[in-house]
């Protein structure tokens, strides 16, 4: 497996499609309490993790969360699909408004693979073309990461998703 570096402090934006990943890979691979994820928030919101209308005042509570977080100087990871680059933005300003590293962490894995996994998830019963927009709207961002201000890129094919080591560096 690979070390995927990160610095102690920083704010760790996970980037992928529904299906990809995201959620195994911080359970793996980060203490719980560390993981701000955008269903977590709505089922906060609105007692429900799905419910797409509580998105506005989920990520309001998301974004509360990981400021006060970096104010405190703990490792945040954000598990929001983060496919969009206004979302992304919003994250590298935060990171910046506490001098803290943004770091992407993009699990890069198949469309068809994601569809298939979604398929075996009763709580994902969008169509297929949303996953098919969010890919694409992934493959746009991809090259351009590092410009949007993200210190550290991190890219993980499906098994790299599931090996890699995160280490934490001074
Ligand atoms: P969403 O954006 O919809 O929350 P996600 O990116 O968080 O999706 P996960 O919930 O982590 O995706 O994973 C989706 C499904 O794929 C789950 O059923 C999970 O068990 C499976 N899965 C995730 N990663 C792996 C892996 N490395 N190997 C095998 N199965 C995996
Ligand atoms: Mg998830």
């Amino acid at each position: 497996p690979r070390r995927l570096p990160v610095p102690e402090v920083s704010l760790v934006v996970l980037v992928g499609v529904s299906g990809s990943g995201k959620s195994t890979f911080a359970a793996r691979c980060f203490a719980p309490y560390e993981t701000v994820s955008s269903d977590e928030c709505r089922g906060l919101v609105a007692n429900d993790p799905t419910d797409q209308d509580a998105t506005g005042d989920a990520f309001d509570l998301l974004h509360h969360l990981v400021g006060l977080r970096l104010r405190r100087g703990l490792l945040t990871v954000v598990d929001a699909t983060n496919v969009q680059p206004d979302a992304r933005r919003q994250l590298v300003a935060l990171a910046r408004d506490h001098d803290v590293l943004p770091v992407a962490i993009v699990l890069d894995v198949p469309e068809r693979l994601a569809l298939a996994r979604n398929r075996e998830r009763p709580e994902r019963d969008f169509g297929d073309h949303v996953v098919r927009r969010q890919r694409s709207q992934l493959r746009r961002g991809l090259g351009g990461l590092r410009r949007e201000g993200f210190r550290t890129v991190h890219v993980l094919d499906e098994e790299q998703a599931g090996r890699d080591v995160v280490v934490r560096e001074p």
